[in-house]
């Protein structure tokens, strides 16, 4: 493990393929730290298990999404990528975890209260309830001191150092085992789904990092765009449509042009559409060049997952080695 380099642990739940959210709202940000930072990424694939037990896709979810990883420019090299499932010290790390948290301060998690009202749940799986814990043991095995996250999983990085510094107390109060990670929220503007809906692979209105320009046209050409411009010649509003947020991200140069031509009607949303639509296409070309080689080299593929997962299984092992020390437990 570099000593030099802060640690950072970041992962994903395997959700399949990637969509541009990923990309915009963690990937990019993940490959931009890798120098600065030594990163640890996480295929949180016990984790999935949560909002859905069943496994059967998890092993293909979790391929496609490491190629995704993989061709957005993580280097395996710098970067180990690993399966939660396969690292047992997760399971063992989360168990004594479990002890040192109380049910009411999980129960208080908001992220838990927004979870149960969103997926409109009448009752709760403890892993929903426990997701924190297991969190918590995914971060702090690596002792992790950094964690890229979003606003909504602040608490759960709070509920993280609540318990580094509980077990610290408890066990190792002259030699603390674990760091107090920080929460390094990720600065983006989030891309709404092609409905103005948040976006979601399950509700269908995402753009894959691994579709092809025509697949982007015509997902782009049901976008939905400002509900009073009609026509060409119509007046828009750049500011509460969704396509000129995706021209933002990707058409920066242009930006101001296509704001001119939206609010006076010279530039008309079906050509707006098909402009934004060949600058997305363009700026995954590279993504896809490289999708096309992983998928056609699999062995490659599982090869780069299988020496992530004894980097991590080495780095696991040792932390639990310190932890049984620090418990002296025999
Ligand atoms: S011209 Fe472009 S930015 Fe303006 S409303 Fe139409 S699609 Fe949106």
């Amino acid at each position: 493990m570099s000593q030099s380099k802060k640690i950072i642990l970041s992962g994903m739940r395997p959700t399949g393929k990637l969509h541009l959210g990923h990309l915009v709202g963690a990937l990019e940000n993940w490959v931009s730290l890798q120098g600065e930072y030594q990163n640890y990424h996480l295929i949180a694939d016990y984790h999935a298990l949560t909002t859905n037990p069943d496994s059967s896709e998890i092993y293909k979810n979790s391929i496609d999404m490491l190629i995704d990883w993989l061709s957005a420019g993580l280097d395996p090299k710098k970067s180990p990528m690993f399966r939660q499932s396969r690292i047992k010290e997760h399971a063992e790390l989360h168990l004594i975890f479990s002890m040192l948290i109380t049910t009411s301060r999980l129960e208080r998690n908001p992220t838990l209260k927004e979870q149960v009202r969103d997926l409109e749940m009448e009752t709760m799986a403890y892993g929903h309830l426990g997701y924190p814990v297991l969190q918590a043991a995914d971060i702090l095995l690596y002792k992790g001191q950094v964690v890229p996250v979003g606003e909504d999983q602040m608490p759960h990085i709070e509920i993280t150092r609540e318990i580094a510094r509980r077990f610290n107390a408890l066990y190792a109060p002259a030699h603390p085992v674990f760091p107090e990670p920080e929460g390094k929220l990720t600065k983006f503007a989030r891309l709404p789904g092609l409905d103005g809906r948040r976006m979601s692979k399950s509700i269908g209105n995402t753009i894959l990092l691994s579709d092809s320009a025509d697949e982007i046209k015509k997902k782009m050409k049901g976008a939905v765009t400002d509900p009073q411009k009609l026509r060409k010649g119509d007046p828009g509003h750049p500011d509460i449509c969704l396509v000129f947020a995706y021209h933002n991200k990707f058409s920066p140069l242009e930006i101001g042009e296509i704001r001119t031509g939206c609010e006076s009607g010279a530039l008309g949303c079906v050509d707006c559409k098909m402009r934004c639509a060949d600058k997305i296409a363009t700026a995954l070309e590279p993504h896809r060049e490289r999708r096309s080689h992983y998928e056609s080299h699999l062995d490659e593929v599982k090869a780069i997952l299988h020496d992530g997962e004894e980097k991590a299984k080495s780095i696991a092992h040792q932390t639990m080695e310190e932890v049984h020390a620090a418990m002296k437990m025999g």
